[in-house]
């Protein structure tokens, strides 16, 4: 495999050989081994010094089903620290096909100056935006596509991303026009912005297969790993997550008390009813959208839909429950037509909708817009596209807006929006947002899944469940594996392991492959380290802690003794 290297200053790319320290991580693993090896770790995350870099998993590329994500990663402009977040689309398979494990975006072009990288087989240039910038992501694509062929990918950014706003996510297309893939989290538009990428366009790899050191083991083991999905009860076609999406857990998350609602001030929301996900599915089918679809190819779950308005013209695809947790019950909002204008908006200009969501009940609590209210909700977001100084404002995230606007209540942990379980009631959760490398971020060690195993309200075992969450959600992140993905693997860990030696000869062993996930976490603290986080940066915001949350009227009480020390097995 080779990485593919491009410098920005002086609009330069070139290719290198993998270097051995670099050759056993994919996705997460090697975004943190990069950043440690290659960035200085208290640089300016909209500096030249910064890298951006695009990682499919271990098994990109492979055909293993959910297996083709895209891990994208760097400095983050919010936590301050490491950061990766990662999308589906067809970006992580066709990077794995073309052999190419990283591609990594330094310096900075001059001011105002806009490209496209191009990448076709084994060649990679650098373009002119050449009208593109300004768009927001759908033209983007649009217009790439039309340039570069439909079954093309871009990888590409909005108005946000361009006035490096915090809030700015990076924009993954798929198959067949699909467009609503983010890499949402933690800035990583704005450091694409940062560099004068607009876009990347990836030609679909014809022909071409990854090479199998061992196939029967390999294949084998993938085909176990799907079947073993299909037969789960909550995944297969008869399972809530193929037939209502993540919108799934809106009224088991609204039940246990820990639905954000109206800037995390009640984790129960009265007008829930009408954003489940059983509703949400009720009115798609009925208006003639789509559920039930993929985000990337093969996927044997498919969790998403494509959600339409009454005259069945798509909105937006997928409507999910993060985003009707942030932008509908967080706003007191309960319509989902609405959600779903605000969902849309967020795509185009590429902003994370948790983010946005965050910032936006943050300044409805200052007064600027009402919450319920639809239109002075809508009218403060398309500030954000505008580029007005209070758009610019909400578009920094949930932090900056609650400095400026003089609100405390701000729901955020390391710098990042919280996402759509108030941790007040979902503590394992509230541990995992604190002590994350990663920031405030449910895909890096959800525990809502365990409430039946560990008492949600209470403070026991939370920090060693968390961890163990956080292990996973590691493993799942550098191989490229959909985190819905996970029970064959967690059941089966030889599973993974027969996978990675089908695919690579490594001859790993289930003990090799627990060290490399636990690696993941100690590379991102050594690097968050060395940037100058401390605990003072790993907590919970003290309104949380002191504020009891309806219905359960319980705050955050999970001693600082153990968010401090829940990476001493590690
Ligand atoms: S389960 Fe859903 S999010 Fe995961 S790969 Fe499949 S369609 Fe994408």
């Amino acid at each position: 495999m080779k990485l593919l290297r491009v410098d920005m200053s002086q609009s330069k790319v070139w290719w290198e050989p993998v270097p051995p320290i670099y050759e056993h991580l994919g996705g997460r693993a090697l975004i943190a081994k990069i950043l440690l090896e290659e960035v200085p770790p208290t640089c300016e995350p909209l500096g030249p010094l910064n890298k951006l870099i695009y990682a499919p998993g271990l098994l990109g590329g492979c055909g293993v089903t959910t297996a083709g994500r895209l891990s994208v990663g760097g400095k983050s402009p919010l936590t301050k620290g490491v950061k990766e977040a990662n999308a589906g689309g067809t970006a992580g398979d066709a990077l794995g096909k073309l052999g190419i494990k990283a591609v990594v975006i330094e310096g900075r072009a001059p001011q105002g100056s806009w490209s496209i990288l191009h990448i076709h087989n084994d060649s990679a240039e650098i373009l002119p935006a050449g009208g593109a910038q300004g768009l927001g992501t759908y033209a983007t694509s649009d217009v790439l596509q039309e340039r570069h062929g439909a079954s093309s990918t871009v990888i590409s950014i909005g108005q946000a991303g361009e006035m490096r706003l915090g809030g700015a996510g990076i924009c993954v297309t798929g198959e067949g026009g699909q467009r609503s893939n983010h890499a949402a989290r933690g800035g990583l538009g704005a450091v694409m912005g940062s560099k004068g990428l607009k876009a990347i366009v990836i030609d679909k790899p014809v022909g071409m297969s990854v090479p199998l050191a061992d196939a029967d083991l390999f294949r084998t083991a993938a085909r176990t790993f799907a079947q073993k999905i299909i037969n789960d009860p909550k995944l297969g076609t008869q399972g809530s997550q193929h037939l209502y999406g993540t919108a799934s857990i809106v009224a088991a998350v609204n039940e246990m008390g820990s639905l954000p609602t109206r800037n995390f001030s009640n984790g129960n929301f009265e007008g829930a009813d009408t954003l489940r996900g059983e509703y949400l599915r009720e009115v798609t089918l009925s208006r003639g959208g789509e559920a039930g679809t993929r985000c990337m190819p093969g996927c044997v779950i498919a969790c998403r839909n494509v959600y339409v308005d009454t005259s069945g013209k798509p909105i937006v695809g997928t409507l999910q429950f993060e985003t009707i947790a942030l932008l509908g019950s967080n706003l007191g909002l309960g319509n989902l037509d609405e959600v779903a204008q605000l969902n849309r908006m967020c795509n185009d200009f590429g902003l994370d909708t948790i983010e946005t969501g965050a910032a936006l009940g943050v300044a409805l609590e200052a007064g600027v817009g009402k919450f319920g209210d639809f239109e002075s909700i809508q009218k403060l977001l398309a500030q954000v596209g505008e580029g007005t100084a209070l758009g610019r404002l909400i578009g920094n995230g949930a932090v900056v807006t609650g400095k400026v606007l003089g609100i405390n209540r701000v729901p955020a942990a390391v710098g990042q929006g919280m996402p759509g379980y108030d941790p007040r009631s979902l503590k394992g959760n509230g541990v995992t947002y604190a002590t994350s490398p990663q920031g405030a971020d449910h895909t890096a060690g959800n525990a809502f899944g365990a409430r039946k195993e560990v008492n949600p309200l209470g403070i026991q075992g939370q920090k060693e469940l968390s961890l163990r969450l956080q292990i996973i959600a590691a493993m799942l992140d550098s191989t490229g594996l959909c985190l819905f993905a996970r029970p064959p693997i967690i059941a089966s860990p030889q599973l993974m392991v027969d996978m990675l030696n089908g695919r690579y000869g490594w001859g790993w062993t289930t003990e090799d492959y627990d060290r490399a996930n636990r690696d993941v976490l100690r590379m991102e603290l050594e690097f968050n380290r060395a940037a100058g986080l401390t605990s003072a940066n790993y907590r919970i915001p003290e309104f949380m802690c002191e504020e009891p949350l309806p219905p359960h009227n319980v705050t955050f009480d999970v001693p600082d003794t153990d968010l401090d020390s829940v990476f001493e097995t590690l």
